[in-house]
């Protein structure tokens, strides 16, 4: 190699490591400038990065025995009380017997089920015990005089859903008898003032049978009502939006089956249990 060529690969060399240093000097500027700009943007991602949810720990020491579920299975009940009318087939399959009712609780209780209330959707924590729902529509006289001395017998709770102004008519509960249950540990949710199909009501009636109905129940119980079952299980995006302006938590539908914590609380599904029902066969599917 003479020292002609040796000069051109020095000088090669040379220009080599200045492009390189220029090349990073101006790389290094250009991402200064660029967080300069996104301060805003960075700042978000940096509030964001801490909110990722941990995995939950089922193994926990103190905890030891406890899980979050992942699913709560809901009954739907309607009528407890005895009840045969040819002429009324759906009356009677609304009803189930007290005695049906006391075999559904014992079973529920040998196995291990504990009732919890539709808001642990929303609050869900980790558990000993195999959770229940036991849900109770329109609000019958029946519900007291029936339902309400085998819940406490077996020192388990109900959601009852409540039709505001059937309160105190014939067939139906009085406040005196949901303020005794409140009292007991019983919990009300809202089924409307008059039990209208909510998907053919005008905005202003809407509101009122959903927003009037929480109103109402919370002053006479003197809590927040955060809770709904919609009449006939009818609903539609209008009606959930009315539900979430007004603060409900969950509402409960009639459709068929088991609803797990990830699914929508405000569609939440139920097991319809009728006399006839074998309440082991349908918690093992
Ligand atoms: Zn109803």
């Amino acid at each position: 190699m003479n020292s002609e060529t040796r000069t051109k690969i020095y000088k090669l060399a040379a220009s080599l490591i200045i492009l390189s240093v220029l090349f990073l000097f101006f790389q290094f500027t250009k991402t200064k400038k660029n967080n300069a700009a996104q301060k805003g943007d960075d700042n978000i991602e940096n509030i964001q990065a801490p909110l990722a949810i941990p995995e939950p720990v089922f193994n926990n020491k103190s905890e030891s025995e406890k899980v979050i579920p992942s699913a709560i299975p809901i009954f739907m009940y309607h009528y407890i009380r005895e009840y045969s009318d040819s002429n009324d087939p759906i009356g009677e399959n609304l009803s189930v017997s007290p005695e049906k009712f006391e075999e559904h609780l014992t079973w529920l209780k040998d196995n291990g089920y504990q009732t919890v209330f539709p808001n642990f959707f929303k609050n869900p924590e980790p558990l000993s015990f195999k959770p229940i729902i036991l849900t109770f529509d329109d609000g019958y006289q029946d519900a007291y005089d029936n339902a309400f001395p085998l819940l406490q017998k077996y020192q388990m709770a109900g959601m009852f859903y409540l039709i505001i102004d059937k309160i105190g008519t014939p067939g139906y509960l009085t406040w005196d008898e949901i303020s005794e249950m409140q009292k007991a540990g019983m919990s009300f949710g809202s089924h409307t003032l008059t039990h209208p199909d909510l998907k053919n009501l005008s905005p202003a009636n809407l509101e009122r049978e959903i927003k009037g109905s929480k109103e109402i129940l919370g002053q006479k119980l003197g809590q927040e009502i955060t809770d709904f079952c919609y009449p006939s299980g009818k609903h539609d995006e209008k009606v959930l939006k009315e539900l979430q302006t007004d603060n409900y938590q969950t509402a409960v539908t009639t459709d068929l089956g088991i609803s797990s914590l990830r699914d929508n609380p405000f569609l939440l599904k139920r097991l319809r249990i009728k006399d006839s029902t074998n309440i082991k066969a349908i918690l093992d599917k």
